[in-house]
């Protein structure tokens, strides 16, 4: 349900995890958090408007409505020292990804000490005026959501129920479980929350080389609120039932068409929400689902691509269903499952 594949290309090593991550945090605890923390921690502390490339028109989103669906726990903070043991997990979970480590392992040794600290939330943190125009932005696109879908679902004779939206920092709790900012942008069928770090979108441009912009977020608040969609349709229960008892190489298959339904709705969405949208908007959509594609993100981090891991499709499968919903706006023409 998440955004993008989350590198882990070691998945059959599963003894010695913990030991390695220890040794790795305090080998490259130092060269890698200075870059991690300026990336995780600051990214939106200098103007937000780092997200958009110079010169550019921004999406037309000042001034209208916001969804009230959305929970910001960006200002929470955790008792105690916790709060540096939240970032601190989640950045260790990057650098061991990023250095070849089955980051589940880690993960879930660590859930338990994240679960603490979620239960011991301290006083409410000062959020930036940068901060709180970011929310104000997603927020804007997020009701723009409602509208399209609520619309689109009511002209085909169904209720859409609203989805809500968390900004989180660090970690989170989720029906789904806990997750931390290294899962990347997720939607839990279990609480219908889309669950949002937006220092990804800093991560998205600078290891991911996408160009960054307004719309790049909403494309992925839009392929997140897709996997409500599908939630809603049935979809979603059907591929899992589907994958019981397949081959791994069939279920990464229908996780595939999953994925590009995803981006297919994000792209229906866009085509009904055209005229907020200003020149270079789809560029910047293009630019990040060929930042995320399966095979970009393996041939920049492993050098070479296995397609039967592909589990989101590629640049070329997402970039080609997104526009597809672009350019026709109807749900109907979106049978992924069929086409792959
Ligand atoms: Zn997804």
């Amino acid at each position: 349900m998440s955004f993008m594949q989350t590198y882990s290309p070691y998945k059959t090593r599963k003894t010695g995890g913990f030991m390695a991550y220890i040794v790795l945090s305090l080998c490259c605890s130092l060269k890698y958090l200075t870059k991690l923390i300026r990336a995780s921690v600051c990214s939106f502390t200098r103007n937000s408007l780092t997200l958009q490339p110079e010169n550019t028109v921004v999406m037309k989103w000042i001034g209208r409505r916001q969804s009230t669906n959305v929970e910001d726990r960006r200002g929470m903070s955790f008792g105690g020292g916790s709060i540096i043991g939240g970032g601190i997990i989640g950045i260790v979970i990057l650098i061991y990804s990023l250095l070849g480590g089955d980051s589940s392992q880690i993960e879930s040794v660590l859930q338990q000490a994240n679960n603490q600290q979620v239960q011991e939330q301290g006083p409410a943190q000062e959020l930036s005026e940068e901060d709180k125009v970011m929310g104000e932005f997603v927020s804007t696109v997020f009701a723009d959501t409602e509208d399209i879908w609520s619309k689109l679902f009511r002209e085909n004779g169904l209720d859409y129920d609203f989805p809500r939206m968390v900004l989180f920092r660090s970690g989170v709790q989720t029906a789904c479980g806990g997750a931390s900012s290294a899962s990347g942008p997720f939607y839990c069928p279990s609480d219908q929350k889309v669950y949002m770090d937006l220092g990804f979108f800093e991560e998205l441009r600078t290891r991911f080389g996408a160009k960054g912009g307004d719309f790049a977020i909403a494309y992925v608040i839009a392929h997140e609120v897709g996997h409500h969609v599908q939630h809603l349709l049935g979809t979603m229960d059907q591929m899992r039932r589907a994958q019981q008892g397949k081959s791994e190489a069939e279920a990464n298959r229908l996780s595939v068409a999953l994925e590009l339904q995803a981006d297919f709705y994000a792209g229906v969405w866009t085509y009904h929400n055209q005229k907020y949208l200003d020149p270079g908007d789809i560029d910047e959509a293009m630019s990040a689902a060929q930042a995320v594609g399966d095979d970009a993100i393996q041939k920049r981090m492993q050098g070479h691509i296995v397609p039967e891991s592909f589990t989101h499709g590629t640049s070329e499968q997402r970039k080609y269903w997104f526009m597809k919903g672009y350019k026709s706006g109807k749900i109907q023409e979106g049978n992924t499952f069929d086409e792959l």
